[in-house]
């Protein structure tokens, strides 16, 4: 069967290489360098566009988990980011430009891929296609997938808030609450602030650090969803009439209203992860760090992410796509950014898992399932659960299952080794490499 892959970034070569070793002709399609995008520099296949690191290594970090797993069931990226790397502690930091010729080699010696350096600006729904397209899929696609599954479900621009774990809140100086107390239980989390608290947040605030737009990102702001430096920057109050407003929030160990709150809303149905409401930012992750945490109840939070403003293309995942990342009554399946799954492990971790759903598809295997509970079901089932703030997340322990009997200190180890046996005895693709002696 002939599959079409479109985009040679990190998910779509590691599911281009996923299929040809499953025995299917691939069609690779890639625009670069005949169209370039706008932050991509060479033609490379699986140019990382930014850091060049995969993150930690350690089999305690969800990262390091992450890699073992996709290890385990065979990818084929990764061990060629192995081969490209550079001393970098306990993180896998690698050589870009010598990681893109491995993946090139690697992509060439399979005679049963086919590469088209051409922009794709057309999709059949019944053809049998991956689209990998990444943050900054051409404009005439995105067209395309607009029409596709319609234009409100395609999403251009990720303004993003923090994401903190909820077990590391101070909850003795938090309240929960809903506005007004409507809802049947009470989903919010709340940092109150006094008066003093609040001044000096808006002051810190306005003094710090930012990340500088891209050329390309600067006309993309609009009043509606302001970078909250910036709404500091208008006013002192402005936050406190904005996203920090206190009215309908009674703290009930006072029965006052504070003179401002911050809102947490959950990510997911287990409860493990809050964003920061409003709070979208381009502060520096050191700057959002150092800010937030002199809050009280927020003083040892963990982030599972922090907030970004940026360029992205990413698909409303929980309404269109299938748990096997197909576009719901297509043949047209999706990985990597496009998906909401962030980050470049992330990347390799949906082109395998998308490949491994398209070969089963197409082998009649329906009973085909990723192991649970593992990384990548955990990463899929957050991108597939109905979620109406569905925005892009790097995988972190937020994700992966918990029992609500597990005493917190040992909550994590818990979820490492139920990863670890999920992975037990777990068929990977036909042909694929399991590369087992990876000294991580
Ligand atoms: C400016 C920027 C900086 C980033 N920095 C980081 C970072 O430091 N660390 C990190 O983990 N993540 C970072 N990301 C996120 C990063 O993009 C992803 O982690 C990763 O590259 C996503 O892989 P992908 O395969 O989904 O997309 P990509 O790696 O971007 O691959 C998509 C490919 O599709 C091609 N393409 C697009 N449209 C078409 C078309 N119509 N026809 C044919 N080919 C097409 C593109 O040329 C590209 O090669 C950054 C993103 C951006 C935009």
């Amino acid at each position: 069967m002939r599959i079409k892959v479109i985009g040679g970034g990190l998910s779509g070569s590691e599911a281009a290489l996923q299929l040809a070793d499953a025995g299917h002709e691939v069609d690779l399609y890639e625009m670069r360098p005949v169209v370039q995008t706008p932050a991509h520099k060479t033609g490379d296949f699986a140019e990382l566009v930014c850091s060049n690191s995969f993150k930690g290594l350690a089999l305690t970090s969800a990262h390091g988990l992450l890699k073992e797993e996709l290890a385990r069931m065979g990818s084929k990226l990764l061990p060629l980011a192995f081969e490209s790397r550079v001393p970098a502690g306990e993180s896998l930091a690698i050589n870009r430009e010598d990681f893109s010729s491995r993946v090139k080699q690697a992509i060439e010696s399979r005679s049963n891929i086919r590469v088209i350096n051409e922009e794709v600006s057309e999709l059949d729904p019944q053809a049998w296609t991956l689209i990998a397209t990444g943050p900054l899929t051409s404009e005439t696609l995105a067209q395309k997938l607009f029409a596709l599954i319609g234009s409100s479900r395609l999403f251009f621009f990720d303004s993003i808030a923090p994401v903190v774990m909820a077990d590391s809140l101070e909850q003795e100086f938090l309240f929960t609450k809903n506005r007004w107390d409507k809802g049947e239980e009470p989903d919010f989390i709340n940092v109150p602030l006094d008066k003093e608290q609040y001044y000096a947040f808006v002051e810190a605030l306005v003094q710090a650090d930012t990340v500088e737009p891209k050329p390309f990102e600067k006309k993309q702001l609009f009043e509606g969803c302001l970078p909250i430096e910036e709404m500091a920057r208008r006013g002192p109050d402005t936050l406190r009439y904005g996203p920090m407003r206190p009215i309908g929030l009674h703290d009930p160990r006072t029965g006052k209203i504070p003179f401002a709150v911050i809102q947490l809303r959950t990510e997911n149905r287990q409860k493990t992860l809050y964003n920061l409401v409003g709070f979208q930012t381009r502060l520096k992750w050191g700057t959002q760090k150092e800010i937030l945490t002199s809050l009280p109840g927020l003083r040892t939070a963990t982030f599972a992410r922090f907030g970004a403003m940026h360029r992205n293309t990413f698909v409303d995942s929980p309404k269109i796509l299938d748990g096997t990342l197909r576009i719901k009554g297509t043949n047209i399946f999706c990985a990597g950014q496009l998906t909401g799954a962030e980050g470049y492990t992330e990347a390799l971790s949906t082109g395998l898992y998308a490949a491994s759903c398209i070969h089963a598809a197409l082998s009649g295997n329906n009973d085909f399932k990723w192991p649970e509970p593992s990384c990548i079901a955990a990463l899929v089932s957050h991108l597939t659960s109905p979620n109406p703030d569905f925005q892009p997340m790097n995988f972190n322990f937020g994700l992966l299952p918990v029992n609500l009997t597990w005493k917190k200190k040992e909550r994590k180890m818990l979820q490492i080794e139920a990863c670890q046996q999920s992975w037990q005895g777990f068929q990977p693709m036909e042909n694929s490499v399991v590369e087992k002696s990876l000294s991580i």
